[in-house]
């Protein structure tokens, strides 16, 4: 096993441990359980906490009131908890308001959600739009309650939905470019483990890996309870949206599933064929997915007025895997080989976008000749050395400042990383150049930010010619 695959398996059992560890804690859209998951992120990787008031304007939304639960349960009538809060936070709909009354079955069992086709396991349940409360149990208990149709029973849900703020958290590690890719990942979830602990251990592996590398784009990860979370940092950070050149939503990266990419709204933008690139090339199963207006915040990243590239990375899909917002979604469901898996996925996909560059062959008419530059030692008596000198071929080929080197992967065959090694090694023996700015691109400076002490390059080689956003000429042919 080489360093780099030792790395990523002890990044495995490291997002394992961080997902048990917050997987007891009881999160929602709002509240405390939202902030202690923050802080124990904080001790992985510095990031910023903002609280936003209560009826603050976003878009067409408001934020919410706070809700905060302390305790609930269903007594039965010799005074024993039949349903308890404090053995699964599953028990209680999510925003529940608080009640203390006793009721009979006929009028509880209208709050009272269980699974019929699987039941053995709670399911989660939130009613954060409308005023309601209510309990999940098991359908095994859910039976046993409609034994006693007369049975009357002590419910209590000790919580309250006061003014405060919703809470969301934000990590910038910045770049030599002004530009950024955005990762965003819901914080909302009580204790389901692949919905969404998975996505959140995954980023902040991913920003612990970035922080020691060289960058050539900033990375902006955002922690935010789902649909209002995004709204809310959207309309609080429109002027950083032109900087935003690619984004991923991050959730559902720990089950045994093959890995699927939803496209981002713009379906063929650099994000989209990265990460089609990444799967495709990555000798397993996967799923690309279309774009729709359902499912995870692309939606709201990738809505009209914002439009941002943002795609969405996960393994099996929202809702199509049976432990989906159930109890079952637990720290069995997610493996560490998976959590791997997608952290190695993704990395292929950022270093993909890193090394993304547009070059022009300063030798074009007519092939070069190889052994005369140098080229040839350049390759030295590499296995691949024949294929190395095919991926040469098509770097001199294709790269007449119009087709970008994911361009010249694509349409060759060829991974990335092959594709990139070539152009290194001519670039090296002055045979390519770095495509030029063009006159549109004056706008974003290229300011040197690399972050202090060692760092490796992602991309092989920095660039002092960003492409501005959508400006990258898709493959012919
Ligand atoms: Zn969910």
């Amino acid at each position: 096993m080489n360093d780099s695959n030792r790395q990523l398996e002890t990044a495995g059992h490291e997002m394992h441990a961080l997902i048990s560890r917050l997987f007891p804690i009881c999160r929602s859209m709002t509240g405390p359980g939202v902030r202690e998951t923050l802080q124990i992120l904080q001790e992985y990787v510095p990031l910023e906490v903002h609280e936003v008031p209560s009826g603050t304007p976003a878009f067409d939304w408001t934020v919410p009131r706070e809700w905060d639960i302390r305790d609930a349960y269903i007594k039965d009538e010799s005074g024993h908890r039949i349903v308890d809060f404090q053995e699964s936070n599953l028990h209680v709909v999510s925003g529940s308001s608080p009640i203390h009354q006793t009721l009979p079955w006929s009028e509880l069992k209208e709050h009272v959600y269980s699974l019929p086709e699987h039941p053995t396991w709670i399911p989660y349940r939130t009613c954060f739009h409308r005023q309601d409360w209510g309990f999940c149990v098991s359908h095994q208990q859910f039976v046993e309650l409609e034994k006693k149709p007369h049975a009357e029973y002590e419910v209590c849900i000790d919580a309250t939905l006061s003014d405060g703020s919703l809470t969301y958290g934000e990590f910038f590690l910045p770049g030599e470019t002004e530009q950024e890719l955005l990762l965003s990942c819901h914080t909302c979830h009580p204790s389901l483990a692949n919905d969404n602990l998975s996505g959140i251990a995954v980023a902040v592996q991913l920003a612990k890996m970035l922080s020691e590398r060289k960058r050539r784009y900033g990375y902006r990860f955002v922690f935010v309870p789902a649909t209002i979370g995004p709204i809310v940092w959207l309309s609080q950070n429109e002027k950083r949206l032109a900087n935003i050149k690619h984004g991923l939503v991050l959730a559902l990266l720990g089950d045994g599933g093959n890995s699927t990419y939803k496209k981002s709204r713009h379906g063929h933008a650099e994000i989209d064929r990265a990460a089609a690139h990444v799967l495709k090339h990555s000798d397993a199963d996967y799923s690309i997915r279309e774009f729709e207006p359902y499912g995870y915040d692309e939606r709201q990243y990738g809505s009209p007025g914002i439009d941002l590239p943002m795609g969405c990375l996960m393994r099996s899909p929202n809702g199509e895997y049976p432990e989906y917002h159930t109890s079952a979604d637990n720290l069995e469901l997610v493996e560490p080989e998976f959590l791997t898996d997608s952290l190695r996925k993704l990395l292929g996909i950022v270093e993909t976008l890193e090394g993304n560059e547009t070059f022009i062959n300063l030798k074009p008419f007519g092939e070069p000749r190889l052994g005369r530059h140098g080229l040839y030692e350049a390759f030295g008596c590499d296995e691949d050395q024949a294929r190395l000198q095919q991926a040469v071929l098509w770097v001199l080929n294709q790269s007449d400042g119009r087709h970008s080197l994911l361009d010249i992967a694509s349409r060759s065959g060829f991974d990335f990383a092959s594709i990139r090694r070539a152009a290194d090694a001519l670039q090296q023996v002055g045979l390519l150049e770095l495509r030029p700015s063009r006159p549109t691109e004056t706008n974003f400076p290229a300011a040197p930010l690399a972050p202090a002490g060692d760092s490796t390059d992602l991309a092989g080689k920095a660039s002092c010619h960003p492409l501005p956003v959508h400006e990258q000429t898709p493959a012919q042919g």
